[in-house]
């Protein structure tokens, strides 16, 4: 495993003795000395949805349990985009009417098995409106769409292939939006060395590197996502992880200008914003009525990561994963106005069938 090696410094006070000692990156935590105020949040202000979470497990036996974690938070509705199709997205939303109905809202995944062969889109299209009819209120699009999908044929499946037009089509007709995670962050393309934001994540989890053409080119996947986008106007689709531009907030704004169909949600790039809390604040201000409250991982305590960054002042904090982040993080101290809408009058708005009692004005 390769290191990144630190020269420290330590200065006796006696006699001016450097010592010289290396230690790697991992090693390197060394603790803040700065003293300013502190807010640790961990409630949001308001009542929120989370757009992006996932539940493999939703049963009416697993529900008690998330209630209680979502109160705490005070998380009033959890999107759970992993809700399959057919039987098991039956008996998910079945799940959540007997035991919870106000609390979780269920999106349908695609099988993406057999593309190329007869009838397949058709059939497709027909189990999503099936879906639809079972519950389902949104439709997920994994990264495989981009990666791994291929057709029958062994060929890559590309995220605006024109088999899969029917599908984002039907989604516009029923009024559902598509969450979409396309490709990675950019990094993971670009050589694994001292200048990589993020060699400590390829170095700890090297099966996520890509040679520069796998399967395609960053920008490519990217591109293909925007086509579709585009192609499907009367269709809302909500871009992943800010669309893979959370470290380009002026790249972002532009493609939110030219596609008035897409949303952003922030799930797992909160540091990004972090480590810009001027110019989060003026693009979230800008962007407000674009931008949904999203986390992916479902670890209840690093919400609060997410809320101080959203809603204090609080500087130079840290982020919980130092392979993601090895910096620390700054609050924006979003207004009210702008929090509401962030944290459910968007999703409010874009996601079918939330019950709206509950949420404040
Ligand atoms: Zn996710």
């Amino acid at each position: 495993m390769k290191k990144i090696s630190f020269i420290i410094l330590f200065f006796c006070t006696a006699s001016v003795v450097a010592q010289q000692k290396s230690m790697n990156f991992e090693q390197y935590d060394p603790v803040s000395t700065l003293k300013v105020p502190e807010h640790i949040v961990t409630r949001a202000k308001f009542p929120f949805i989370d757009v992006h979470n996932h539940q493999w497990n939703l049963s009416e036996q697993a529900i008690p349990g998330l209630l209680t974690a979502m109160d705490k938070l005070n998380m009033a509705v959890m999107v759970n985009l992993s809700g399959g199709n057919g039987s098991r997205l039956r008996e998910m939303t079945q799940s959540v009417r007997n035991k919870a109905p106000k609390r979780f809202i269920v999106f349908a995944n695609i099988d993406f098995n057999g593309i190329g062969e007869a009838g397949w889109t058709a059939n497709a299209v027909k189990q999503l409106e099936a879906d639809v009819k079972n519950g389902a209120n949104g439709l997920k699009i994994f990264k495989n769409l981009g990666f791994s999908v291929t057709d029958k044929g062994g060929k890559r499946v590309a995220i605006d292939d024109p088999r899969l037009d029917a599908i984002w089509g039907k989604c516009g007709e029923l009024h559902i939006p598509v969450l979409i995670h396309t490709a990675d962050p950019k990094p993971f393309w670009d050589p694994v060395d001292e200048h990589n934001e993020r060699w400590l994540e390829l170095v700890t989890h090297p099966r996520r590197k890509r040679e520069a053409n796998d399967p395609e080119p960053w920008e490519e996947l990217i591109a293909e996502q925007h086509r579709m986008f585009k192609k499907h106007p009367s269709t809302t689709f909500i871009a992943a992880h800010f669309g893979w531009y959370p470290n380009d907030l002026g790249k972002l704004g532009s493609l939110l200008n030219e596609m008035p169909n897409m949303m952003i949600e922030f799930g797992a790039v909160i540091a990004e914003l972090g480590r810009q809390p001027r110019a989060a604040k003026q693009f979230f201000e800008q962007y407000q009525n674009r931008i949904m409250f999203g986390k992916d991982s479902w670890v209840p305590d690093e919400y609060s990561t997410y809320f101080r960054v959203l809603e204090t002042e609080d500087e130079y904090f840290p982020y919980h994963k130092k392979y993601h982040a090895f910096w620390r993080i700054y609050g924006m101290g979003l207004s009210d106005a702008v929090l509401k809408k962030i944290y459910y009058k968007n999703a409010l708005r874009i996601i079918p069938n939330i019950d709206k009692t509950g949420f404040p004005d």
